[in-house]
C-alpha cells in the first residue's frame, strides 16, 4: 500500500508528492524548497529511487537539481520515458498528455488507483494551454475519460480529486466542449 505525501511549496504553490513504500520512495515534481523535500524525506527515513517529472515548467523542476545531488542513484522519469515501468516495489504507467506543454504526462500506479496529472487535470479545472496545443489538449483529455472512476488524481496544484469526479464535475471534462 503507497503512502502519499504531499510538499506544497513555492510562490505558485505547487504540490511536490513522495510516494513511499517500505522506506523507498519516489518524489513528483520537486518544484521549489528543496529543504523542506529533504527534510521531509529524511524525517520519514526514506531511500530515494526515483524522480517522476509531469513535465518542465519551472515551478515543478526548480528543486530537481539539489535533489539529483542528494539523491545520486535516484531514476529520473518524464515524458520520454518507456510507457509501463517498474522499480522496486513500484509498478506506474507513465501517459502523455499534450496539451499544458508538449511534455506533460501523467503517472499512474493502476494497482494503487492513483495518479499524478502535474497541470494536465486539476481540481474542476485543467490546465492552460496555447491555441495551437488545443488538438492535442482534447486528445488528452478524450483519453482521460477512458480511465476507471476511482482513480485518485493528484494535480501538480490544489487538492485531490478522482477520475468519476472530473468527469461529472470539470466543465472540459463533460463533452460539452467537443
Ligand atoms: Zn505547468
Amino acid at each position: 500500500m503507497l503512502k502519499i505525501e504531499c510538499i506544497v511549496n513555492g510562490e505558485l504553490e505547487e504540490n511536490c508528492y513522495i510516494i513511499h513504500n517500505n522506506k523507498h520512495a519516489l518524489i513528483v515534481d520537486p518544484g521549489s524548497e528543496s529543504e523542506k523535500i529533504i527534510d521531509k524525506i529524511s524525517k520519514l527515513n526514506l531511500d530515494v529511487l526515483g524522480v517522476l517529472i509531469t513535465h518542465y515548467h519551472f515551478d515543478h523542476i526548480g528543486a530537481l537539481n539539489d535533489i539529483k545531488n542528494k539523491y545520486k542513484l535516484a531514476k529520473i522519469y518524464d515524458y520520454k520515458s518507456s510507457s509501463i515501468n517498474e522499480i522496486d516495489s513500484f509498478k506506474f504507467k507513465k501517459i502523455n498528455n499534450f496539451g499544458h506543454t508538449m511534455d506533460s504526462c501523467s503517472f499512474l500506479f493502476e494497482n494503487d488507483k492513483i495518479m499524478f496529472t502535474g497541470d494536465f487535470v486539476f481540481f474542476e479545472t485543467i490546465g492552460n494551454y496555447d491555441d495551437e496545443n488545443e488538438v492535442e489538449m482534447l486528445n488528452s483529455l478524450k483519453e482521460f475519460i477512458k480511465l476507471d472512476d476511482d482513480i485518485k488524481i493528484y494535480p501538480g496544484h490544489g487538492p485531490y480529486s478522482s477520475v468519476g469526479y472530473e468527469k461529472e464535475h470539470n466543465y472540459y471534462l463533460r463533452g460539452i466542449w467537443w
